[in-house]
């Protein structure tokens, strides 16, 4: 490629919200068959509300509420926002949380005081030996139908709540998806989210493949898979659970609000996380590719 039209497509792509990392993007762009998304923060906002609260056992709300906002206020996950903005907006009084740890694509774990908090997926806390799991899951339907995240938290191992956290479809998201099927693109969701949750989120956006329950290294192989049966992939995503699979992908496309290790592990970023950036970005390989030829 020669430098000067290379600079030139960099140049516009800045111009447009689209940041290239290197002249390979320009190049491989206009080549890409297959669009990968995640869903959470990539095609929804990313900016999640708790919009409801059921207790287990003798738990009340607000003291669930304020261990769980303690432990999560340790974690960068939009999930973990949602629940600290909750207890602060419900004016509650954090407490202390120490020894925090977290899963990545599962939840995170840390005492408040005497007690024992993990907050995550259901899978997670079965897999911790949490009992009343269940009880949890026959709750949650409702919510998932209707788009929403189910995060479940225990306390001294037993099911203390589910929390409901709604995240809002981006605006723009519509628009990209109606380009790239227009384009000829397949479109695919990966999310680590429940099943039932990705579900109505596809069908609202008119998306016929998706896959739930899908950790980082499952992100990763699939990628991998379609690359080896000879497509063009590029990967989007937000998150830390992205990064191995836009470091695998023919092009990495990392949302600008995201986090700092999905942007480092792309080739490209949108710089207001909208998604309409990806079909810019193969007009501009289309047109880079076609001045250098
Ligand atoms: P996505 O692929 O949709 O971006 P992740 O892989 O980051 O989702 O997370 C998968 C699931 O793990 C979430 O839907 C949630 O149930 C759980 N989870 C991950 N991190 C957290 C957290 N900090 N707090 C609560 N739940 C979490
Ligand atoms: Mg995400």
């Amino acid at each position: 490629a020669t430098p000067m039209s290379v600079m030139v497509g960099v140049g516009r792509g800045a111009k447009e919200g689209v940041l290239i990392k290197n002249a390979e993007v320009l190049e491989v762009m206009e080549k890409v068959d297959t669009i990968v998304v995640d869903k959470t923060g990539t095609l929804t906002q990313g900016r999640p509300e708790v919009t409801a609260v059921e207790t287990f056992g003798d738990w009340g709300e607000d003291d669930v509420l304020r261990m769980a906002a303690a432990v999560e206020s340790q974690s960068e996950h939009p999930l973990a926002q949602a629940v600290v903005r909750r207890a602060k907006s419900d004016d509650l009084q954090l407490a202390e949380a120490s020894d925090f740890n977290s899963i990545t694509g599962g939840g995170v774990h840390a005492r408040v005081g005497q007690h024992e908090v993990v907050i995550g997926k259901a899978d997670l806390l079965d897999e911790q030996g949490v009992t009343g799991v269940d009880a949890g899951r026959e709750k949650a339907g409702s919510h998932q139908a209707e788009g929403a995240t189910v995060v479940f938290v225990s306390i001294d191992n037993s099911l203390a709540a589910i929390l409901a956290i709604t995240d809002p479809i981006k605006e723009s998201t519509p628009a990209a998806l109606k380009t790239l099927h227009h384009l000829g693109l397949k479109v695919i969701m990966l999310t680590g989210d429940a099943e039932p949750t990705a579900r109505a989120v596809a069908t609202k956006l008119g998306i016929d493949e998706f896959h739930a329950g899908v950790s980082p290294e499952d992100k990763h192989d699939f990628v991998q898979k379609l690359k080896r049966e000879g497509k063009i992939v590029a990967m989007c995503g937000d998150g830390i659970n992205d990064a191995p699979a836009l470091a695998e992908s023919n092009v990495g496309i990392a949302m600008g609000t995201g986090t700092g290790v999905a942007i480092e592990s792309a080739g490209v970023t949108l710089v207001g996380g909208d998604l309409r950036g990806v079909a810019a970005a193969g007009n501009l390989s289309r047109k880079t590719m076609s001045n250098i030829r």
